[in-house]
């Protein structure tokens, strides 16, 4: 708690807004009745960003998100204390002020976020919302109503590429599949979440109602290979549009190996294929 308060007494020193305009601060401060975490601290925060920013036109701040702007929410990793959502969020980011409305204009609607939780409010500290600011642009924070922890909510990048890569996509449908095999689809999962900008290391798993004229080529009783068509054909880019993988070579022919027992599916197999 200390070091909490420490904080932001550091950050309160540029609370006294001595602006000859309008700037965000004077405009954060009007609306400051319109919004509550229900936490004293997690407020003070928040405004204290708010209170910061002196700027007149791109906002710099936090604000309070409620969590019903939040939809689509999805775990996506992380420990009991420490856990990652990804979401979408109905109203996107504050861009500027808008004189006629008296409100902020916002862009970026229905856009993906990141939510990292925090078991309780005291654990969020400057330094914690540093450490995501180093790798991201935070838009604020918002609380998990069943809960009630607190979360920093901020753009879903990739922390290795600086932008939306191939992993981010890859893991957005991580939960729109599954081989019915936990480590099979750890397998894969890992192959996509290495594949940051060449698609053609990921992995993916292809239903086998996706596979036409299959038919057995050679091989022993545990080793056997087939061939078929395949209907979808592979991987190519991610369509933001339609929030879905583009691909190529549709009806493709493929090659099958079969595997005896699921055990046998290593690294060193796949990279033998
Ligand atoms: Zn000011
Ligand atoms: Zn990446």
């Amino acid at each position: 708690m200390d070091s909490f308060l420490k904080n932001i007494k550091n950050l309160a020193k540029s609370r006294d807004c001595d602006c000859n305009f309008e700037c965000n601060a004077k405009r954060f401060k009007q609306k400051f009745k319109n919004w509550t975490s229900g936490n004293i601290y997690v407020d003070e925060i928040i405004q204290d960003t708010q209170l910061s920013d002196h700027n007149y036109d791109s906002c710099v701040a936090l604000e309070w998100i409620p969590y019903d702007r939040l939809y689509e929410i999805k775990y996506l990793t992380g420990s009991e204390s420490d856990k990652v959502y990804s979401a979408r969020w109905i109203d996107g980011y504050i861009d500027e002020w808008d004189k006629k409305n008296q409100n902020w204009e916002r862009k970026g609607q229905n856009m993906f976020v990141t939510l990292k939780s925090l078991n309780n409010s005291t654990s969020i500290t400057l330094e914690f919302i540093n450490k995501i600011a180093a790798h991201h642009k935070i838009y604020g924070m918002t609380q998990d109503l069943e809960t009630k922890n607190y979360m920093v909510v901020f753009d879903n990048k990739c922390e290795k590429c600086k932008y939306e890569c191939n992993t981010v996509y890859f893991q957005r449908n991580f939960d729109k599949w599954t081989s019915g095999d936990n480590d099979i689809d750890k397998f894969i999962q890992s192959t996509q979440l290495s594949a940051h900008r060449n698609i053609t290391e990921a992995l993916e798993w292809i239903p086998y109602d996706r596979l036409y004229e299959i038919k057995y080529l050679t091989g022993s009783e545990s080793d056997k290979v087939y061939s078929a068509g395949w209907i979808d054909g592979n991987i190519c880019e991610w369509d933001s549009y339609f929030q879905a993988w583009k691909r190529n070579n549709k009806h493709i022919f493929v090659t099958l190996k079969g595997l005896n027992n699921s055990t046998s599916i290593t690294l060193e197999f796949i990279n033998k294929v």
